[in-house]
């Protein structure tokens, strides 16, 4: 314990490849064991009565944990900055975990306006069948924050920069209104990574992650991830992950996510550099209106995005001149990137919401959430810069009608 106390102060990259696991314990193998076990066994009944009651240390049954999966967690926790992680089979498994774990009926919940749209169908349609009330509000104000919040108030929560218009929200403001009223600030840290920031360190409670996205960074499985004080990681292990969601993850996904982890630091400073060049030259480009990227002085949170985060991350969204139609013909256009949902991968990828992820929205819905008919999103990936712009300059010349 003691030891990986003093590799808590060693640099991003060395933790995100050594902390939390020690060859010397595992004959010397350089990378964790794929532990492929549903089960485990006891040396007595005494032991396995002390590992049920969790007054021991151990393994009982892979839906609560298993040793892949917690060379993973620790791996998180220090990269968050957090006590523990808890390891789950998806984004939204790690959501629902969390707040299935402390929820209950009766209960409010503060959220930005703009979330993930499963993460939002959740909240919206799914938690108040149980009696569970969730207000909207534009989190990048904090007076609005100050006016949902109510005594019945358990958690705020929101994405920064938000899914998929890029807005910036300020942890440590919304911690200090949250925290003032007795609730708690779940941040989803999908779209930063804990290479670009650590919403704990600005005041947060838990972070949760799409780990399907950057952390694995080549999108072939998907995970979710929950960082937060070590007590409250076992009741989210214990009852949300356990018994109400069993959203586990599979040895086999933590062992490819450990590997993905390794070279996150690497991934994201490619993707940062990357986007911002891009973004730069798609904001010069004729045809388009508008683009929302942080690192552009012309954002309106270019200032928090700067102090809040290391670097602005591999998301560009954009709004084309010519609605719908441009945006069905810049999309058709593209070459090198591809046309596909999800982001974070090595594929740079582009998104179309009004034909693609919120196509089902009413217009009235859709506007809402602030996603207008030639709101595009790309996804920047680690190709050469010189080709994605090449590809990405040319499908908006093709995108007039
Ligand atoms: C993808 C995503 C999720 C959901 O994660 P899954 O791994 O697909 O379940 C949640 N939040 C954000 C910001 C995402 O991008």
């Amino acid at each position: 314990m003691s030891k990986d106390k003093d590799k808590d102060a060693q640099g991003f990259s060395t933790r995100a490849i050594h902390f939390g696991y020690d060859p010397a314990s595992h004959h010397g193998a350089l990378n964790p064991p794929v532990y492929l076990n549903a089960t485990y066994t006891f040396e007595s009944i005494a032991q396995g009565q002390q590992r049920f009651s969790g007054e021991a240390p151990g393994y009982v049954y892979a839906r609560v944990g298993n040793p892949t999966q917690s060379v993973l967690e620790k791996r998180l926790a220090s990269l968050e900055g957090g006590e523990a992680a808890v390891a789950v089979a998806s984004g939204i498994g790690a959501i629902t975990a969390l707040l299935w774990s402390f929820l209950e009926s009766g209960d409010e919940i503060v959220a930005d306006k703009t979330l993930y749209g499963c993460t939002f169908a959740f909240m919206e349609h799914g938690l108040s069948r149980f009696g569970i009330k969730v207000h909207f509000v534009d989190l990048t104000e904090t007076d609005a924050l100050a006016g949902a919040v109510t005594p019945q108030t358990r958690f705020v929560f929101f994405e920064t920069p938000t899914n998929p218009n890029m807005r910036v929200i300020n942890i440590r403001e919304v911690a200090k209104v949250a925290h003032a009223h007795g609730a708690r600030v779940i941040v989803d840290n999908t779209y930063g990574t804990p290479y670009l920031q650590r919403p704990l360190e600005c005041g947060a409670d838990f972070v949760v992650h799409s780990m399907t996205k950057y952390l694995s960074g080549h999108g072939d499985l998907i995970a979710g991830a929950i960082i937060g004080p070590a007590d409250d990681m076992v009741t989210v292990r214990t009852v949300g992950l356990k018994d109400m969601t069993g959203a586990v993850l599979s040895a086999f996904d933590s062992f490819l996510l450990l590997r993905g982890i390794k070279t996150l630091e690497l991934r994201m400073g490619r993707h940062c550099e990357s986007a911002l060049v891009l973004a730069r030259q798609i904001e010069s480009h004729p045809q388009v209106e508008k683009v929302y990227y942080p690192g552009l002085p012309s954002h309106p949170q270019y200032d928090l995005a700067c102090k809040q985060m290391k670097a602005f991350g591999g998301m560009i969204a954009l709004e084309l001149q010519g609605g719908y139609e441009a945006g069905v013909r810049f999309m058709d256009a593209v070459q090198v990137a591809q046309r596909a949902v999800s982001l974070g991968d090595a594929e740079t990828l582009v998104q179309h919401p009004a034909s693609m992820t919120h196509n089902n929205y009413t217009e009235e819905e859709r506007l809402a959430h602030g996603i207008s008919l030639g709101l595009a999103r790309i996804s920047v990936g680690l190709e050469n810069v010189e080709d994605l712009s090449a590809d990405i300059l040319n499908a908006l010349d093709q995108s007039v009608g």
